[in-house]
């Protein structure tokens, strides 16, 4: 899943860039309103983490502005302490949660995943397809009760996948929800850590769940009973 972080307080953005990078998220960095709002315009996210107090442009006229233009990807603000006008403008600005500084980085992170799941057809913290269970708070994999070691890579594409089972997914969607704009998109690595699944998840079992659609991308579904 693919985060763009709003936040001038670059020590503050830099550990939530950190903590989320090793939870298998893929993380842009804004460090003022200008770029915030370029970024939230112009690059694919699933979800915009939002400072409100921000150089240049605050964090409000970038919601107020990127919601003008029928962007919808949820937003959490991030709010000073006892700011509560600035929270109820920010909710009525089309924000879909807020966090209040200081914060337990584990907080945030529940706050992301239930905003993730509220736009995902999937509601709740595990994901199961047929007898694969992805729970995305502790980004254990199993199958047929059989714990299954990822790594935080293939961890990412596979939840990805599972947000949106039963879905054909291509490979360019894949590239820029799991990667940053730092990633060269014209590798083929999203296949090698297709096939890397395949193999941890697929093999063994009769009923195969990854699939690839040629020419379209790939699939995480139940199988044809
Ligand atoms: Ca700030």
């Amino acid at each position: 899943m693919r985060v763009i972080l709003v936040e001038d307080e670059r020590e503050l953005a830099h550990s939530i860039k950190k903590g989320l990078e090793e939870g298998g998220y893929s993380v842009d960095v804004a460090y003022d309103g200008e770029e915030g709002l370029y970024m939230a315009e112009n690059f694919p996210a699933d979800v915009i983490v939002l400072d409100i107090m921000l150089p240049h442009t605050d964090g409000l006229t970038i919601l107020k502005t990127i919601r003008s233009k029928g962007i919808k990807t949820p937003v959490l603000l991030l709010t000073a302490r006892d700011a509560l006008s600035e929270k109820i403008k920010g909710l009525d600005t089309g924000a879909d949660d807020y966090l209040t500084k200081p914060f337990e980085f584990a907080e945030l992170v529940a706050r992301i995943r239930s905003l993730l799941r509220r736009t995902a057809e999937v509601k709740e913290a595990i994901i199961r397809i047929d007898d694969l269970e992805i729970n995305t708070a502790s980004h254990g994999v199993r199958r047929a009760g059989r714990p299954i070691r990822l790594s935080a890579r293939e961890y990412s594409i596979l939840e990805y996948l599972a947000y949106r089972k039963n879905t054909v997914v291509s490979r360019t969607e894949i590239t820029e929800h799991i990667y940053d704009e730092s990633f060269d998109r014209d590798s083929n690595i999203v296949d090698v850590y297709i096939n890397y699944l395949r193999k941890k998840i697929d093999r063994g079992f009769k009923n195969k769940l990854l699939h690839t659609v040629r020419g379209a991308g790939y699939i995480l579904k139940e199988p044809e009973r």
